[in-house]
């Protein structure tokens, strides 16, 4: 028999049992043994037996007695009998009786209902449970970390796990949003918001768990992620997650090749707060150096020294560049030949991934705007006001470390196989090697194309292509169908040099070898057009476009936002 039909018929018998004992003498009305049965049998239905539970009943059914008494012998008999309700002492005092009738009746249903569910079970065994459907065992994917690499392959297992139930994906990121690093030096030089950059993963990724929290140790023996600062299980601080896959896309952080002083006093550029600080920085050099008379303490306060001539130190230089000349006109103290920005790059060309040319263009381009460069020059130390170079001091205030980048120092306390740099080493599928159900991709993992056995450069562009690669991956693993090695031909590179100003080389379709170069305004535009489309989500290119207007009438905005001080 059912559960709930045979709770309800013990329900039943003890109701009217009870009814018939207690209500017919006190309550002096047919209708109230019915509706004592009526209450029996719903509550009995309603309360799962538990054996021997006299007092739990009893009181549980008294207190019943009281509601009940109010709606049936105050309200509804009076009202079916024609009466008004009537709530004074003389009525109270009227159904005191009745009151006593209803409490008694549920202290006797409470006992029966119990007496009736243990005899049953002598009787007839204890109730059938519902059939219950095993819920799917979940296969939890964790993803450490929410940049391009990690942010895309959430969305890939989001989309080819779209109806299965069986699969739970985690991502555990530092921050609550993917930062568009391509745009983050346009953050620096003022023509960008910078929350207009950064995407939210949560709502981005609306099947996949977020956690904001830093991922410290993996314990791969158990299957386990420790995490600071994360609200796993809805609990801040320390806690462990589980994982069946799991997916290290932990990025790189600035190596400052040894040198502490470097890394102490230089300005990093890597992140959002990095280049919120720089913009700010400016402002306040431009606002210090305003208020000092002597223009010998002036030149170090209005000089900005960026070490690394790649895409980053050359975007960045042309972006603080244009920002800096162009609120000079807001400080009519200050001479456009105090202000120096200069690039220091270790080779003689600047912007080692683009053709020569290319690079020999942008570096003319950028010194008619005012930018000076120092080539074969290495950055030896710095002190405060001065930045050591191989060829000679330059009194600065202000040093900005493009100049070199590590893969991620946690993956240095793994169990792991890295390469020389400190990346984590895959196989050509990006699982990593000797580790069942670890995978590593974008700039924390050292991968190799499985068609040209070419190193994959640590960009968004391959990031963004081994996310697809490896989601489908763990796909095939789950489904014990076989993986396929990693390949992808790049699409060639951009850079903005500058007030529209870019240069690009883009790779012919299906001719490897042969690139087309652009540059100037179109390649500018290309830049624009291209990484506009290629910032996650509608509503951020909105924001994007609509400050790229407003940079077009209005002049570069020097509120400060933090205080450096
Ligand atoms: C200024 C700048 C401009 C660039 N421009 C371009 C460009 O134009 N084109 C291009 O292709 N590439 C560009 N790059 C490179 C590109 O940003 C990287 O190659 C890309 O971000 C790598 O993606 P990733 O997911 O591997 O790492 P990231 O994007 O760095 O993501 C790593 C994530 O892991 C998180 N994280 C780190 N440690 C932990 C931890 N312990 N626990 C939890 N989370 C953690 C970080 O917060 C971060 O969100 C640029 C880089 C910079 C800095």
């Amino acid at each position: 028999m059912h559960r709930l039909t045979r709770r309800a018929l013990i329900g039943t018998i003890a109701g009217a049992l009870a009814g018939v004992a207690l209500l017919s003498s006190t309550v002096h009305s047919a209708w109230c043994v019915l509706i004592g049965i009526l209450v029996g049998a719903a509550y009995a239905a309603a309360n799962r037996p538990a054996r021997y539970a006299y007092v739990d009943n009893l009181m549980a059914a008294s207190a019943l007695g009281l509601p009940i008494w109010g709606l049936v012998s105050v309200i509804a008999i009076p009202l079916l009998t024609g009466q008004t309700p009537q709530w004074g002492a003389h009525q109270m005092r009227t159904h005191f009786p009745a009151l006593m009738g209803w409490v008694l009746y549920g202290a006797l249903l409470g006992l029966l209902t119990q007496a009736f569910a243990d005899l049953a079970e002598r009787l007839f065994g204890p109730e059938l449970e519902e059939e219950v459907v095993a819920p799917p065992t979940k296969k939890r994917i964790v993803i450490l970390g929410g940049g391009f690499a990690g942010m895309k392959t959430a969305e890939c297992l989001e989309e080819q796990f779209r109806t299965d139930p069986s699969v739970a994906i985690t991502l555990v990121n530092e921050t609550n949003a993917l930062l568009f690093t391509p745009m983050l030096a346009e953050v620096a030089g003022s023509s960008l918001e910078p929350s207009h950059i950064s995407t939210p993963l949560r709502s981005s990724l609306p099947r996949t768990e977020f956690i904001r929290g830093t991922a410290v140790a993996v314990d791969f023996e158990n299957r386990r992620v420790r995490l600071t600062g994360g609200a796993a299980n809805g609990a801040p601080g320390n806690s462990d997650i589980r994982y069946d896959q799991l997916v290290l896309a932990l990025g790189s952080v600035s190596n400052y090749l040894g040198m502490a002083n470097v890394e102490r006093l230089a300005f990093n550029f890597k992140t959002l707060l990095d280049a919120i600080r720089i913009r700010n920085r400016v402002i306040e050099m431009f606002e210090r150096a305003d208020a000092e008379p002597d223009s010998l303490k002036r030149r170090p306060l209005l000089t900005f020294v960026i070490a690394g001539g790649g895409f980053a130190g050359v975007e960045l230089a042309g972006a603080l560049n244009d920002f800096a000349r162009g609120i000079l006109a807001d400080y009519p103290r200050l001479q456009p030949q105090d202000l120096k920005v200069i690039l220091v790059h270790a080779r003689d060309v600047i912007l080692p991934e683009l053709s020569e040319s290319l690079g020999r263009y942008a570096q003319k381009r950028m010194e008619a705007r005012g930018v000076i460069f120092r080539l074969n020059a290495r950055l030896s130390d710095v002190s405060p006001g001065v930045v050591m170079l191989s060829d000679g001091d330059v009194q600065a205030d202000t040093l900005v470390w493009t100049a070199g980048t590590a893969p991620n120092p946690l993956l240095k306390l793994l169990p792991l196989e890295r390469d020389k740099r400190g990346a984590v080493i895959v196989e050509k599928t990006l699982a990593v090697k000797g580790h069942p159900g670890v995978w590593a991709l974008g700039d924390c993992a050292a991968v190799l194309d499985s068609e040209t056995g070419k190193p994959c450069p640590p960009t968004a562009q391959f990031a963004l292509r081994e996310a697809v690669r490896l989601a489908r991956n763990i796909q095939a693993q789950l489904e014990g169908r076989p993986l396929k090695g990693f390949h992808f031909d790049s699409l060639g590179a951009l850079c903005v040099v500058g007030h529209q100003t870019a240069c690009a080389e883009l790779t012919v379709p299906f001719v490897r070898s042969k690139s087309m170069r652009f540059s100037g305004l179109l390649a500018w535009a290309m830049w624009r057009g291209i990484y506009l489309g290629k910032l996650p989500g509608i509503e951020r290119k909105i924001r994007v476009l609509m400050d790229w207007t407003a940079e077009l009438f209005f002049p570069r905005d020097v509120v400060q936002t933090i205080d450096l001080k």
